[in-house]
């Protein structure tokens, strides 16, 4: 039977890096991948995967209005030897989309692999990653560490000089801000 998995982390724990070795594994087999991202400011179109440690894959990005379900019904349609599903940057999915890859593992039996972060720099939980967490078979941590060594499992956005930002959007396009994973306590204090 085929599984949902959400391996979820914090930021700049390698879930990209990951996200690509799976593909490998299964391509290595002879098998047909599909690679799927949300596009937060593009339309359905070519996009790219990027792992920090300079791996890349072109990727599928769809918009918040997408309907996965209907277009990986058609894919399987076509390529009999798809065998799975990765989707990067899951927390950006909508609720509706976690739902359809509910449907694409009981309905279409295809497994579908989720990797996202789960808070966002307020340390609130991102639609789709609430609702990963809720649905999936699976739940997989890819670990990282805070400067402390204690397990980073939150999001501090920080500007250019390193100070953090208490305020913004949950999604910023194309701004100057970075994160750094911290664990709860240093989060808390930053
Ligand atoms: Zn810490």
């Amino acid at each position: 039977m085929a599984k949902l998995y959400f391996y979820y982390s914090a930021m700049n724990a390698g879930k990209s890096t990951v996200l690509l070795q799976s593909a490998y594994n299964y391509k290595e087999r002879g098998m047909d991948v599909l690679l799927m991202a949300p596009a937060i400011d593009k339309r359905f179109g070519v996009g790219k995967i990027h792992s920090r440690i300079g791996l890349s894959a072109e990727a599928v990005s769809f918009a918040p209005a997408f309907d996965l379900f209907d277009y990986v019904s058609q894919e399987l349609s076509q390529r009999p030897m798809l065998k799975c599903l990765l989707i990067d940057e899951a927390q950006f999915l909508t609720k509706a989309q976690v739902l359809q890859l509910a449907d694409i593992v009981d309905q279409l039996n295809l497994p579908v692999l989720t990797y996202g972060i789960r808070s966002d720099f307020q340390g609130e939980p991102f639609e789709g990653s609430m609702y990963l967490l809720t649905l999936a078979d699976n739940l997989v941590e890819i670990k990282t560490v805070c400067h402390c060594g204690k397990k980073a499992t939150m999001n501090t956005r920080i500007d250019e000089a390193g100070r953090p930002i208490k305020v913004g959007d949950q999604i910023q396009i194309g701004g100057n801000e970075r994160y750094v994973s911290m664990c709860r306590k240093h989060f808390k204090e930053a």
